[in-house]
């Protein structure tokens, strides 16, 4: 197995010039072609001495990623790929375009132990954790698809980011770092998470500015530990109390993702419920309709059906959008591309 030259450090990087005999500059310059530049073929990093270039080419590989597959939606604002790892596994991205610009869509873990039953990525259980070099490599491979900058990360993607705590901070790090990493501000990331309790209240004290995203999916504890296994472990209560905190800890608000799925929690009562259990929160809430999984069961309500539970939220004064359906003629949901691969 070649080893990718991302994941070296700054140390280990100039380790490997030292023994090549190259002076220490070539770390930094090496550094700017992956990263800086999303360049990932060694031959064309044309500061580095040819000879050197080529011994590079011979012995790593520059990203621990390489693009299996890539999909365009019609329209063109949603692209997906798939990345074979350097254990042959495979990671799938989601790149959707907005008016601001580009956003990621990033794996965390390969497959997840959340068992969520509505997700496709909750199939075949956890395979193992993404490393934080994977998680940066992901971006880049996005910015040589699109040919420039990514304007906004969001770990959304296959898996639960706050049960690969390290790594994904370790991420964070990288994202904010402007002289190793990508220079974007920790403003422009959000995580996403299920609602992992004591993970929400580790990251608030982390301090980093990121948006933390939570997937509630239910005005109830009831019909939130039908559909969320995680629930069994946090209540409602906790879990909410948990955002405050990190609200508290990190001025950040917290934003709550409600999947609406038809005959499940899209009925005018669960939209009364969830305002009166949001009322005194500071969450924005985004409503977004279920993307259907070819091999379960499950469907989004009517587009009527949608609007009308939005505005029950809008009548109480809480702030909600509707997210469109991006990319549903590429299977742009969770984990689909990944079963499709194998
Ligand atoms: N584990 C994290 C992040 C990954 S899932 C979390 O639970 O938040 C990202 C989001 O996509 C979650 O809100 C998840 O519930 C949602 N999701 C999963 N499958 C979906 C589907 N088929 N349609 C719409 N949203 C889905």
């Amino acid at each position: 197995m070649r080893k990718s030259l991302l994941e070296y450090n700054r140390q280990e990087l100039n380790t490997l010039f030292q023994e090549l005999s190259q002076p220490q500059f070539r770390t930094r310059q090496l550094r700017e072609w992956l990263v800086d530049k999303y360049c990932s073929d060694f031959s064309k990093m044309i500061n580095l001495p040819r000879q050197l270039r080529e011994i590079l080419s011979s012995q790593y590989q520059a990203y621990p990623l390489e693009i299996s597959t890539i999909q365009r939606s019609k329209d063109k604002n949603t692209i997906k790929f798939a990345a074979g790892t350097l254990d042959n596994q495979i990671i799938e991205v989601v790149l959707l375009k907005y008016s601001y610009g580009y956003s990621v869509c990033l794996s965390t873990q390969i497959g997840c132990a959340m068992g969520c039953v509505f997700c496709a990525s909750a199939r075949g259980g956890l395979v193992r954790n993404c490393t934080a070099n994977e998680m940066l490599a992901q971006v880049l491979l996005a910015e040589q698809l699109v040919g420039g900058r990514i304007g906004r990360v969001v770990l959304m993607g296959m898996g639960e980011p706050l049960l690969n705590y390290d790594q994904v901070v370790e991420f964070l790090r990288l994202c904010q770092d402007q002289d190793f990493g990508l220079g974007l501000g920790l403003r422009h990331v959000t995580i996403s998470t299920c609602g992992i309790v004591p993970k929400i209240k580790q990251l608030a004290h982390e301090r980093m500015p990121v948006t933390l995203a939570l997937s509630l999916h239910a005005p109830n504890d009831h019909i939130r530990k039908k559909i969320l296994p995680v629930a069994q472990n946090y209540s409602l209560d906790e879990v909410l109390d948990a955002c405050r905190y990190f609200f508290q800890k990190t001025d950040r608000r917290v934003s709550c993702e409600y999947i609406l799925i038809k005959d499940v929690n899209d009925s005018r009562s669960c939209a009364k419920q969830l305002a009166e259990l949001l009322k005194n929160e500071q969450m924005h809430i985004n409503l977004i309709p279920y993307n259907p999984v070819d091999f379960l069961d499950w469907q989004a309500p009517s587009r009527k059906q949608i609007e009308l539970f939005a505005d029950i939220l809008r009548k109480a004064k809480l702030a909600v959008t509707v997210r469109r359906q991006l990319g549903n003629d590429i299977d742009a949901a969770c984990g689909q591309l990944r079963r499709r691969e194998q």
